[in-house]
């Protein structure tokens, strides 16, 4: 069976990237959506194993030295990393993968795997971010904490240009289509449709005798 492909999502805090990844593995069959370690604790709402598997901080340093991630990064103060076991399972099996990491972590993957296809998604505006992040501080963010997500922001999106793909987050039912149509068109190229052409080929001489 072909190995499931490997897509990279990032984006600002704010742009509303696990909104538009959850709609989009929902409607795309064979494709999941990574579970992040993360050893910040969880905000109202989140669940242990749903959003995050929630770890210690002994917990995350002991996954690092036994190499369990592919990826880690510290961010806002914490640590966050994806399992290197659960991507290959899932990619082994088959499945495609998208891990909706920070740019830090995608420089990580891409320097390891080749293979990785990068997807930026950009907020509207930074008046649309900046809107978007102060209604989410309500819940859980000091003004200090959302200047600097701001200023990380700033960073951010000056490497989307490192990307191969760059979609811009104005409206949620297109940036999800166009999110469909990069999965569709990375599935058809002619690399990953090798093994299926090999055998329509193959049988095209046989019939053809
Ligand atoms: P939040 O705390 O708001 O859920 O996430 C903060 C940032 O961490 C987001 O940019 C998110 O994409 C990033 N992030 C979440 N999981 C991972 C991970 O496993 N690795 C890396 N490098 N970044 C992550």
């Amino acid at each position: 069976m072909a190995q499931g492909l490997l897509f990279i999502v990032s984006a600002p805090s704010g742009t509303g990237k696990t909104t538009l990844i959850k709609r989009l593995v929902q409607s795309v069959p064979d494709i999941v959506m990574s579970r992040s370690y993360t050893s910040r604790p969880a905000r109202p709402g989140e669940v242990d194993g749903v959003d995050y598997t929630f770890v210690s901080d002994e917990q995350f340093t002991e996954m690092v030295e036994g190499d369990g991630f592919i990826e880690w990064a510290h961010i806002f103060g914490h640590r966050y990393g994806t399992s290197r076991t659960a991507i290959n399972r899932h990619r082994s099996n088959g499945q495609d993968v998208v891990l909706v990491i920070d740019v830090q972590g995608a420089q990580q993957v891409r320097s390891r795997s080749d293979d990785a296809i990068t997807i930026f998604v950009l907020p509207p505006s930074h008046q649309v971010l900046e809107t978007r992040l102060r209604q989410r501080s309500g819940q859980d963010a000091t003004e200090d904490e959302l200047q600097t997500r701001l200023e990380t922001a700033k960073q951010e999106v000056v490497q989307s240009d490192g990307y191969d793909y760059v979609v811009v987050n104005d409206d949620i039912d297109r940036c999800v289509e166009q999110l469909q149509s990069i999965v569709v068109a990375e599935r058809s190229r002619a690399a990953v449709v090798n093994e299926t052409v090999d055998e329509i080929l193959s049988a095209f001489q046989i019939t053809g005798d």
